[in-house]
């Protein structure tokens, strides 16, 4: 592609998002293709000589059966994965530059720019100087970070040995049950064996006992185990429960045990002061992971991960061959040591477009109205005989089920898992159906970008329409 393609092609795809961004209310929100549907439309083998790009806008239109609106305003699924106009054109910068930051000298200002978003961000979450920050794709990637990290600190590094097959006694992670499907899949990754992952007591919210955590590490302990770290929920994907991180602190340090804090969805709340109680004693963490790619508006990927001990986490990660030294390490921070991978992408700039787009005040602004929509929400569903919420709603996200008189326990749980698909299919708005205590029930997530009070009315009066029909 020539510089005059690209430019032709870039202001037309710049156009076509445009388009698309305001068609978006209008386009069924659940995907409608059937499996298969979207592959149908290529070749069986790739294209031997250049198709060129004649005719792009209809192929890619083409696609949008297959594609799940994820920025509609009527969409209320899973979580809200905001992916603002600005992070796009973030992206296309970045990608336009093309540097892969293997090292600070790869990329100084890939390094440099995360250097300083990562430390804006830490001050807007009223985390203290203790903690510094990188940028990692997922949490999913985040949490497995810290559980490696974790057996090293427990095992005074055993991976400079015989590694965790050499210690001698098992070492032992304790999560809530209703913890994200990320937090056992890191634990077993991370080699702890699922025999040693503890699923902790809850309490009738579903948050975290922490009554029930100290005697699991006491009933571990003498059973000759070594307990080794506690993954702190700080918003359930299923009901946002909060675990109680300022009680679960003092047991984890009597013991020894890091702290992990995921906070994927719900960290982003605390950029406003007036949530930040819901995660009072975070100070104590050993480590905190975090989506601005969720509900705080920077577009997918970009997770932050927090560290007290970068020491560590550069030991446990840190690799050195010649090719990548350069005369200025010792005074640059090298990211490549902060994770997994070693290129990287320069996912900062999506930050600080967002900041630059929306200031602090923004963010805290559109967040605030979610907070409002939801609540209102709450209220409707709480005054409507025959609704009824299953947990408290601490944020954007609602559990609840109709409840129609004279249905059986099952019947009701069959019928809230019919009415949700029936109005996902609808293509009007779409919700998340789930098991909780035994029983399918709804599940909003409120907070897209463009999602006003009149969207979040309107879905009320579609749900209870669907679910009349029972
Ligand atoms: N943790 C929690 C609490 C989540 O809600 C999610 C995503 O829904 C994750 C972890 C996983 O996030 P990611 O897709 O960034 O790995």
């Amino acid at each position: 592609m020539t510089k005059d393609e690209f430019k032709k092609l870039g202001y037309e795809l710049v156009d076509f998002v445009a388009e698309y961004r305001e068609r978006l209310e209008t386009l069924p929100v659940q995907a409608p293709a059937e499996p298969g549907q979207i592959k149908a439309l290529f070749a069986k083998s790739p294209p031997q000589k250049p198709e060129g790009f004649g005719g792009i806008q209809e192929e890619l239109r083409a696609l949008e059966p297959g594609l799940t609106g994820w920025q509609s305003p009527n969409f209320y699924a899973w979580f809200p994965s905001n992916a603002p106009l600005h992070s796009v054109l973030a992206d296309l910068v970045v990608t336009g530059w093309g540097n892969t930051g293997i090292t600070w000298l790869a990329s100084p200002a890939l390094t440099e720019v995360e250097e300083v978003m990562t430390d804006w961000m830490r001050q807007m979450l009223g985390l203290s100087e203790a903690f510094q920050g990188v940028i990692h794709d997922t949490a999913s990637t985040a949490t497995f970070v810290a559980m490696l990290c974790a057996r090293e600190r427990s095992t005074d590094l055993s991976f400079e040995r015989g590694g965790l097959q050499a210690e001698p006694k098992p070492l032992v992670v304790y999560a809530s049950a209703q913890s994200h499907s990320s937090v056992p899949k890191g634990v077993l990754l991370a080699g702890f064996g699922r025999e040693n992952l503890r699923f902790v007591e809850l309490d009738e919210s579903f948050d975290m006992r922490a009554d029930a955590l100290e005697a699991a590490i006491a009933a571990d302990i003498a059973a000759g185990k070594q307990p080794s770290a506690v993954i702190v929920a700080i918003g359930t994907t299923g009901t946002t429960a909060f675990d109680p991180l300022e009680a679960i602190g003092p047991i984890a340090r009597k013991y020894g045990l890091w702290v992990h804090v995921d906070a994927a969805m719900a960290g982003s709340a605390m950029i406003l002061p007036e949530m930040r109680h819901l995660w009072a004693g975070v100070e104590g963490a050993d480590s905190i992971c975090l989506n601005p790619h969720k509900w705080l508006g920077v577009g997918f990927d970009c997770t932050l991960y927090y560290v007290r001990d970068p020491e560590l986490l550069i030991r446990v990660m840190s690799t050195n061959p010649s090719y990548l030294q350069s005369a200025a390490d010792g005074r640059i921070k090298n990211y490549k040591d902060w994770g997994i991978q070693l290129g990287r992408r320069f996912r900062a700039l999506k930050l600080w477009f967002a900041l630059k787009a929306e200031g602090v005040e923004g963010l805290q602004a559109r967040l605030r109205r979610d907070l409002e929509n939801a609540r209102w929400l709450e209220a409707e569903i709480r005054q409507t005989p025959g609704w009824r919420l299953l947990s408290p709603v601490r944020l954007q996200t609602l559990c609840f089920r109709h409840e129609p008189e004279g249905m059986s326990p099952e019947q009701i749980s069959g019928h809230n898992k019919a009415w949700v698909e029936r109005l996902n299919s609808s293509g009007k708005a779409m919700l998340t159906s789930a098991m909780l205590g035994g029983g399918w029930m709804a599940r909003v997530s409120v907070g897209t970008l463009h999602q006003e009070r009149e969207h979040v009315a309107e879905l009320w009066r579609l749900m209870q329409e669907e679910a009349g029909r029972a």
